[in-house]
């Protein structure tokens, strides 16, 4: 690595668990410092052990994200404390599932708060010292929901879709500024999100999928990791689905 690449700073959202843990533990592997940020510390906490135990490096940030100024706060302290802020991950997400004639207008607004207005405060508040630094990889994780529609998850599918959108709209505003924005898109991942579908939805899922099983949060993280690398400079813009061959076109 020269100068200009060693140590880049990398923030993840919901790094407390599944997804996020993992994709923190593989930018960290590619030798990133990681700020780690979820609401609740000690699980932030015994991923930053993990993170160090296997020779890399990370620090706690914990922020609960449907509060909008707390995010900016937070971005601005991380990039004005390192001096720089390179790679933005939002990855943080909640589903309060409902069918579209019953869902309250409060769930529908708690889903768009973490999973979309997040997203949009996080990276506007990125851009700036990604634009300094003449450098950035944004990454928003979207969902399959996102791309075809889910029955039960319409606050969720549309959270999703907005984060295509949004990503599309960042990527062609900050292009000229050496900054690339893509979205990862799982499909079914065995983590704490899916732990609660019941057996029958779960097998279910599976006849879909061409690979036949659920994803690992490694697998969605290796995609990440791979579009924050810095050979991927010339991919912008896309949205790259880790799901079986799920939604393949
Ligand atoms: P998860 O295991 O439920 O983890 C969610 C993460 O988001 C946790 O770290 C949680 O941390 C954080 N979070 C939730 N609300 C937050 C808030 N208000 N402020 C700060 N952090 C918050 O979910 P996952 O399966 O890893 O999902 C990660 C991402 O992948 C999400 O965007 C999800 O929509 C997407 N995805 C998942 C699947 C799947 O099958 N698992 C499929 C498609 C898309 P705290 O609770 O500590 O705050």
């Amino acid at each position: 690595m020269n100068d200009s690449t060693d140590k880049r700073i990398a923030l993840v959202t919901g790094a407390s668990r599944g997804i996020g843990a993992a994709i923190a533990q593989a930018l960290a592997a590619d030798g990133r410092h990681v700020v780690l940020v979820a609401r609740n510390e000690e699980k932030l906490n015994a991923v930053k052990n993990a993170i160090e135990q296997a020779g890399g490096s990370a620090e706690v940030r914990p922020c609960d994200l449907s509060d909008g100024a707390a995010i900016t706060a937070l971005v601005e302290e991380v990039a004005d404390t390192h001096g720089r802020l390179d790679i933005l991950v939002n990855n943080a997400g909640i589903t309060r599932d409902g069918l579209a004639l019953r869902m309250t207008d409060e769930q529908f607004d708690e889903v768009i708060a973490v999973n979309l207005r997040s997203v949009f405060i996080a990276c506007r508040a990125a851009a700036r010292p990604m634009m300094r630094g003449k450098w950035g990889r944004i990454i928003n994780v979207g969902s399959v929901a996102g791309l075809a529609g889910n029955a039960g998850q319409i606050n969720y599918a549309a959270a999703k879709a907005g984060v295509v959108g949004l990503t599309k709209t960042l990527a062609k505003e900050l292009a000229g500024k050496n900054i690339t924005a893509n979205v990862v898109a799982p499909g079914f991942i065995e983590t704490d999100m899916t732990d609660v579908l019941p057996d029958a939805i779960k097998d279910g899922a599976r006849q879909f999928i061409p690979l036949k099983r659920f994803g690992q949060a490694e697998e969605v993280a290796a995609a990440a990791a791979f579009l924050a690398g810095e050979s991927t400079c010339y991919i912008t813009g896309q949205t790259l689905a880790v799901d079986g061959g799920m939604t393949m076109q």
